[in-house]
């Protein structure tokens, strides 16, 4: 297929810096080339009138798990079945206007697979955090333990060489003693010198003041989830050091799914979420062993009877919603002390939940920033450039401006007059190549 480069005309734009309104902005190789005055001859572009419209830089979310299908411990996929629902899921980041992801817990090999679909299919830019290292004893190593423990130096060192082909943008540790009552082991005093000592950036999953104050103790450069009802000191420790929190309150807020069956009459759903996902996410006694599995952690002493007795019997709306406001405050408390925030969903999260859809949960994660009281351009921030500086490309995404990636969203609306235009979306620029979200999802040729 021959692609034009594109000049997009009439254009109101908007991206941190705040609002601009232009005659052009030209595309050219996969990059923006001009923003203002249009060229003389335009015979060689492809042409797009944007008048009414905003272009707006595309979405950054750095908390996702690629390789972690939603319901996936019920579906069982095969290996098959599972790269075309990697696939899917790819393309729907696409369409829901998310064009940058950073993986923050995924084994190496299972990352090579994703850079060979999005090498050949729609997807977002791809980043990794990597090797999720975790204590041994600890978590993650005891809920999913697919991913094994560092039980030595030596055995770190391993599993840090085995992911340098990927381009790590840094390791995540997980730093958590369990949820409500310490069950997990931490990490040795030889396992956290190690980690002390070598020279990639550390991004950490920390829950707790004390395990986020751990986390940084041991060099934390960010930390993966908003600190939990953050004290006073935690949240000026992180704010005297510019640490940025990614936002994770989908975590919280998906859970709902399960109680609120009007969010699935979205039509955009069938759409962006594979059919073997749509129907097991409303799969009866899926949703009652995943709702076990939720009062398991919200009752962590009891035994597995009473989970399940108490998954039947409970009205769970209530606590859930007590669990979702929790985190908005949270993330309130860290934003309005000076923390940076930066949107990540979570998706995928844990193959035992349901409903942590690719792609519309970042959709549904800058709603909830806008919920938890940045304004509509920290909302932008947040979603945009402060992404691309916790990755490290600030320089070349999350801005529109010459020489940055064309990563570009034709929003109906202006997101700065009201923050769900970013779910208004009428075309996606990615690799210089603007298609309308269900083009994507019908798989436009990928510019190589
Ligand atoms: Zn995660």
């Amino acid at each position: 297929m021959e692609l034009l480069p594109l000049l997009l005309t009439q254009v109101h734009l908007v991206d941190h810096r705040g609002v601009q309104d232009v005659d052009c902005v030209a595309i050219v190789d996969g990059l923006v080339q001009s923003v203002g005055a249009c060229p003389e001859d335009r015979s060689a572009f492809r042409v797009v009138d944007l008048q009414g419209k905003t272009l707006a830089p595309g979405l950054i979310d750095c908390h996702v798990h690629l390789s972690l299908t939603p319901s996936g411990a019920y579906i069982e996929p095969t290996e098959q079945e599972e790269l075309g629902l990697w696939s899917h899921h790819l393309g729907a980041y696409l369409a829901s206007g998310v064009t940058t992801v950073l993986d923050t817990g995924i084994l190496p090999e299972d990352a090579r697979a994703m850079n060979q679909l999005a090498a050949t299919g729609p997807s977002p830019s791809l980043y990794y955090l990597g090797p999720l290292v975790s204590p041994p004893g600890g978590y993650v190593h005891s809920v999913l333990p697919e991913f094994p423990p560092a039980t030595s130096p030596q055995v770190l060192r391993e599993q840090i060489a085995d992911f340098a082909d990927l381009n790590p943008v840094g390791i995540k540790i997980t730093v958590e003693s369990g949820m409500l009552v310490e069950v997990w082991d931490l990490y040795p005093q030889d396992i956290q010198a190690e980690l002390m000592a070598q020279d990639h950036r550390l991004m950490a999953h920390a829950i707790s003041p004390a395990e986020a104050t751990l986390a940084l103790d041991l060099g934390a450069a960010a930390l993966v989830h908003p600190v939990t009802k953050p004290t006073p000191e935690i949240i000026a420790r992180l704010a005297e050091s510019q640490t940025p929190v990614v936002s994770t309150i989908s975590v919280f807020d998906t859970l709902l799914w399960g109680m609120e069956p009007e969010r699935f009459e979205d039509p955009d759903l069938a759409m962006l979420v594979p059919e073997a996902e749509l129907s097991a996410a409303q799969n009866p006694e899926w949703r009652q062993q995943s709702q076990a599995l939720i009062a398991q952690g919200m009752l962590p002493d009891s035994r597995p009877w009473v989970h399940r007795f108490m998954a039947r019997a409970m009205d769970w709306k209530r606590p859930t919603q007590g669990q979702v406001q929790t985190a908005l405050d949270s993330v309130a408390a860290l934003h309005q002390g000076g923390v940076p925030i930066v949107m990540g969903s979570d998706s995928g999260n844990w193959p035992l939940f349901l409903y942590e859809f690719h792609g519309v949960t970042s959709q549904a994660e800058v709603q909830l920033l806008a919920r938890a009281g940045l304004s509509p351009m920290e909302v932008l921030t947040a979603s945009t450039s402060s992404g691309a500086a916790l990755i490290g490309i600030e320089g070349h995404v999350g801005t529109i401006a010459e020489g940055y990636r064309a990563d570009l969203l034709v929003l109906s609306a202006d997101p700065l007059l009201d923050v769900r235009a970013w779910g208004e979306i009428e075309g996606v620029v990615s690799g210089g190549v603007l298609a309308s979200p269900a083009e994507w999802m019908a798989g436009v040729p990928k510019r190589d």
